[in-house]
Order: C-alpha cells, then structure tokens, then sequence
C-alpha cells in the first residue's frame, strides 16, 4: 500500500479535485495535504471552502509548469504521494485552443513527472476514458484497449498517461492511472454539460443539444471517483491502468431530459445545435479490475445521486431575486 501520509493534490481547487481533498481530510492517516492549484478561469478557491478550515490543509496557488515550485513542495511537505489531476479539462476549448491543452496536460505531466522521479515519490496520473475514442455498442473498453483519441483534449490526455508509462519503463518510477468517466456532482463548472443545462433552464432559456444527442457516457458521482482515486493511489499496482466507472449509460439528450422534468420545466426549451467537431458516440469503460484488485465500485445509485447533484447545483446557479 502506498502512503496517505503526506499528499499533493494537483488541480484540487477543480470539479474532482475539490472532492478528492474532502474525502482524503476524511482519512486519519492523511497528516498533511497541500493543494496546488494555478487557479485558472475553471479553478475555484470557494471549492474549498471547509476543507481549508482542516490544519492538515495548505493551498498553494502556483502552475504544475513551475518545476522548481513543485520540487520545493514535495521537500517542504515530504510528501509521500502526488495525486496529478491539474488540467484543461473542456473538449469544446480544446478544439478552438489545442496548443494550450497541449502544454498544461502534456508539458505539466512531464514537469510533474521529474519532479517526482528525483525525490522518489510515487504518482497517480488522473485519465479519462476519452482516451479510448468512440467504443461501438455493446463493447467495453478494457485496459488494454488501443488508444485512439478524437479531440485535442483526449489526445493530450493521452499523451501525458503515454509519458507516465514511459517514466516507469525508463526510469522504474512508482506510477499509476485511474481512468475515469464521466463525472456529476456538485462544485462543477459552469460551462459543462449539466451545469449548463441547469443554469439554461433555471432562466427558461433554450438548452443547446449537440447533434442528435445520443451520445452516450457512463455517469459516475464525483464521490465515487474520488473515493477511486484514492483506491487506485494506495492499492494499484505500478504501472496498472484502473477503469473507474459506474456502468451508468446514458445519451446526453437522456440526461437532459431528466434535469428539466427534475426543474418542471419543458421539453421545448431543448434546441438541437451543430454538433461538435469530432464528437464520439460512445464511451464505456470495463471495470472490473478496478473491483478485483483495488476492491473498488461505484456505490451511489444514478437516481438518488444524480437528483440531490441537480437540487444541490440548482441552488448555486438560480438566478438571483434582485
Ligand atoms: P476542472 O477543470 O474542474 O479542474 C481543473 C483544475 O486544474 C482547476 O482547478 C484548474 O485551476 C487547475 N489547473 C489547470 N491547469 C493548471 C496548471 N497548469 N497548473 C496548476 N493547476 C492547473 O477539471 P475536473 O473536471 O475536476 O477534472 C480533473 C481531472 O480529471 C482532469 O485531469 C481531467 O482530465 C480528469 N477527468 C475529468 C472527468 C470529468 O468528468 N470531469 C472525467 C475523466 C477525467
């Protein structure tokens, strides 16, 4: 088992990062945890607002680019473990601006690499199931499953878990990945799916739907995965691919269907758009070495989980009285 003792969380000021540093603060053995966050338009200090209260907790505002700050931290705090989740995470902003994916997820996986390799310390590299590309129905992309990414974003996410492989191959450095679908949970920005499907209908606006809408991802609750992640830290086996997913399929028009007979609102606001550029139909991920070697499943059913997300995401983004 790897060691809780002492982690840093990269991106921990995002959507899965903030949850992560929640449920880690849950775990006694964590005696110290430091967030660095360059706190970019999608990082949110106000994400961590009671997990800063926590004196195990240190934010540091600062870029995975800074090889030099992410040295000193791993000193400072003798970490014991580094938990990379700091990316550009938005598809759409990956196809209009690929060069930057291209730098934070690729050039900061390779900083956060060598940082690690010098003072030994072992890494998660947290991955998407985009990687894999459009999966054809019924299929389940096991690990082994060839990479074949469609956007920019996937194929730098891609990259950067090709890097993380090659650092164990090369340098025998202690590294796993979890690869994740798609989350839903609180504290996530606006400009993704559900978010904006809620802040759309809370103002009786019309909700873009790309294409037909029948593209399918597996939905997970964001406490699920990060309950995997730490998983995957401590049991995975170096160099191990894990698949975190809840085996929850579902088209994106299924789910928006859902958020506004949740927010009683109609189904005329839904306005089919342009699809997006290279938009895969389908991923879906086989989990089962996640259950057999890390004990690891998603627990929190869709429909309970997924109406207190709306409920609780429908309180932050109603539009205010004055
Ligand atoms: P997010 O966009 O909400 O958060 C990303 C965080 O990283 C932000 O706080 C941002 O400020 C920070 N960041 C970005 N570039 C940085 C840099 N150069 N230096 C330091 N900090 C930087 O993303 P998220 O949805 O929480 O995703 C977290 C990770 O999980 C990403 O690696 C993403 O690829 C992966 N992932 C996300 C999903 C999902 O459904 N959200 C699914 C699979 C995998």
């Amino acid at each position: 088992m790897r060691s809780l003792n002492s982690i840093l969380v990269t991106g921990g000021a995002g959507f899965i990062g903030s949850t992560l540093v929640r449920k880690l603060l849950e775990r006694p053995e964590v005696e110290s945890l430091v967030v660095l966050d360059a706190l970019t338009y999608a990082g949110n200090r106000g994400n961590l607002v009671g997990s800063d209260r926590d004196p195990r907790f240190h934010f540091v505002e600062g870029n995975i680019l800074d090889r030099e700050l992410v040295t000193r931290l791993l000193q400072e705090f003798k970490c014991t473990g580094v938990m990379h989740l700091a990316a550009e995470s938005h598809v759409d902003r990956s196809i209009a601006r690929p060069a930057e994916f291209t730098i934070a997820n690729i050039g900061g996986t390779a900083v956060i690499l060598e940082a690690t390799r010098d003072l030994k310390v072992p890494l998660l590299q947290c991955s998407t199931d985009e990687v894999y590309g459009p999966i054809p129905f019924p299929k389940q992309a096991d690990e082994s499953q060839k990479l074949k990414p469609s956007s920019p974003y996937s194929a730098s996410k891609a990259g950067a878990d090709l890097l993380v492989q090659a650092a164990h191959i090369t340098y025998g450095q202690d590294v796993v990945i979890a690869r994740c679908t798609n989350n839903y949970g609180p504290r996530q920005h606006p400009e993704k799916l559900i978010p904006r499907m809620i802040y759309q209908a809370l103002r009786d606006a019309p909700l873009p739907v790309y294409g037909s809408g029948r593209q399918i991802r597996d939905w997970i609750h964001v406490d699920d995965c990060a309950l995997g992640l730490i998983a995957t830290f401590e049991k995975g086996f170096p160099n191990r691919v894990y698949h975190l997913g809840a085996k929850c399929e579902r088209t994106n028009l299924g789910i928006i269907r859902t958020i506004l007979k949740q927010l009683h609102k109609p189904e005329s606001l839904m306005t089919h758009v342009e699809d997006r550029l290279g938009h895969d139909d389908r991923y879906a991920l086989n989990v089962r070495l996640a259950l057999v070697e890390l004990e690891w499943r998603a627990r929190i059913p869709f429909r309970s989980g997924f109406e207190a997300a709306v409920r609780e995401m429908s309180q932050t983004l109603r539009p205010s009285e004055d």
